[in-house]
């Protein structure tokens, strides 16, 4: 079976499948998030080009990925709020293959885990810019938005301007 994607094309063997856990709307359409309350906020304020987290209202820790419960005090009294998205890369790694006809032609990438500023442990998964010879865990990290549709913009991390390796 063959899939064809526009001037890409991946061939599947008999048995062999791709799944995603998220909606796919074209061959070469991202992954586009599934809607659902607890996780709008988020795809909203990127929109916006703003960075916001879940912050609970008992004990102030931040909770992400976004759920309903605080992983630290078990209240359900979060609400959203900025961050600075300032923190340090954690790890990274750099993707050799593409997961899925959209990355084909975007492949090699980097992405890796950010530690937010404001409270180092809660992480951030994110598109990382730049090639991983001038990267190291710790170094200090900017978000910026890439608005990949005309509904999606994803939160990106580079290198903050005025330091170095
Ligand atoms: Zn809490």
């Amino acid at each position: 079976m063959a899939v064809e994607c526009g001037d890409n094309s991946i061939s599947l063997m008999e048995g062999d499948s791709l799944s995603m856990s998220n909606q796919v709307s074209g061959p070469l359409s991202p992954p586009i998030p599934a809607h659902h309350p607890v996780t709008d906020f988020y795809w909203e304020s990127t929109r916006y080009h703003r960075l916001s987290l879940l912050r609970c209202q008992s004990c102030g820790h931040f909770v992400h990925f976004p759920r309903p419960i605080c992983d630290n005090c078990q209240s359900t009294d979060l609400a959203p709020e900025e961050i600075s998205g300032r923190g340090t890369l954690y790890t990274y790694c750099t993707v050799m293959q593409a997961g899925a006809p959209y990355f084909v032609d975007k492949v090699p990438y980097v992405i890796g885990v950010i530690d937010i500023e404001e409270e180092p442990g809660v992480r951030i998964p994110a598109g990382i810019e730049g090639v991983d010879s001038d990267l190291r865990c710790g170094i200090p990290m900017e978000v910026f938005f890439v608005d990949v549709t005309d509904t999606l913009t994803l939160p990106y991390f580079r290198r903050l301007t005025g330091t170095s390796v």
